[in-house]
């Protein structure tokens, strides 16, 4: 993994064209030139890779193999098809732009900053006294289904807000259709990964409830043979393996329901925890991104299409070192 901070890392000649991967302001990591990219605390991801790794490595050395000579060959390999989809969507989760938006460029902070003081101006005018100046909110309304959204300004990244989207203050960029940080993957969630991270959950609680179940069954089988305590001695990896899917269980099963949930109503863990949708705070408060049933929000988020990424990381852009001093800003880049 590679830094993405500038003043530390990057020190481009003057006038050198450079990946805008290197010289992105916000806190992410970016890996392999740029093709992939994660949050800066993206330990989680090791630890849950681990977990995933080693538990799965203990159910195919041991149960599968028993299973396989005592009950039928299908068993490690269904569980090897669970296991690898488990290990892609966790991948695809930390290592997906999670929908991060580009901050502004100094010629649309500019325009932005131009339309604000119009915006003042004219409103100043309309002061009935004129002893003070009326500032214009930094935020602007649209209307989508006939219900009114306000769009916040962000003042890290210079632009309003698209719906949905909202700042990760751990990576410090503004996510469209923001879920949340998960700590554990190592990465936002946004509008381009939250379908893998939907699917890495479920996906997950479905292989705990499968190895538990071939746990039992080893236990029951050898017990059958010989007796509890005897087959209880000779299992002590299905018992390792229980209690950590037991555990594994408790966490991860109930953020794989509540996000069944949500999946099924269109709303992020975001709107949910802010009560954006609620209808207790609003009357009539309906939810303007549902597809109309629940049916067609799964489709949509497990089948949609994939959005493009914003960011262009793998561009070039021309970088120009600010005159007296080694250090390059924002307005030393100039974008091509
Ligand atoms: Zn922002
Ligand atoms: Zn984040």
């Amino acid at each position: 993994m590679e830094s993405t901070r500038v003043h530390s890392t990057v020190k481009p000649m003057e006038g050198q064209l450079i990946r805008k991967w290197k010289v992105y302001p916000g806190r992410s990591k970016f890996c392999w030139n740029g093709r992939f990219m994660c949050a800066p605390d993206y330990s989680g991801f090791f630890c849950c890779l681990a977990l995933v790794v080693v538990t799965g490595a203990l159910f195919f050395a041991r149960d599968c193999e028993y299973l396989a000579r005592e009950v039928t060959p299908a068993i490690p390999v269904i569980g090897g098809l669970l296991f690898i989809f488990i290990l892609g969507t966790l991948c695809r989760t930390t290592l997906t732009d999670p929908g991060v938006i580009p901050r502004a460029t100094p010629e649309e902070v500019l325009d932005i900053e131009k339309q604000m003081t119009e915006q003042n101006q004219n409103s100043s005018q309309d002061a009935a006294n004129g002893t003070y100046v009326y500032q214009a909110p930094r935020y602007k309304e649209v209307e989508i289904k006939g219900r009114k959204l306000k769009l916040t300004f962000c003042h890290t990244c210079q632009m309003f807000r698209p719906p949905r989207a909202s700042h990760c203050s751990r990576c410090n960029n503004c996510v469209e259709r923001f879920d949340h940080h998960c700590p554990m993957v190592g990465n936002c969630i946004g509008k381009r990964n939250y379908r893998y991270f939907y699917l890495f959950v479920t996906s997950t609680t479905i292989m705990c409830l499968y190895v538990l179940a071939c746990n039992v069954a080893v236990i029951v089988l050898r017990s059958l043979k010989t007796n509890v305590g005897d087959a209880f001695k000779e299992s002590i990896a299905s018992v390792i393996e229980g209690v950590v899917c037991i555990g594994s269980l408790t966490s991860v099963g109930g953020l794989a329901c509540y996000h069944s949930y949500l999946v099924a109503m269109e709303m992020t863990t975001n709107e949910d925890i802010k009560g954006s949708h609620s209808s207790k705070r609003i009357k009539d408060n309906i939810n303007p991104f549902s597809h109309g049933s629940c049916f067609k929000n799964c489709c949509f988020i497990i089948c949609g299409p994939q959005h493009p990424s914003l960011m262009d990381r793998r561009g070039f852009t021309y970088v120009q070192e600010t005159p007296g001093t080694n250090q390059h800003t924002n307005d030393g880049i100039q974008h091509v």
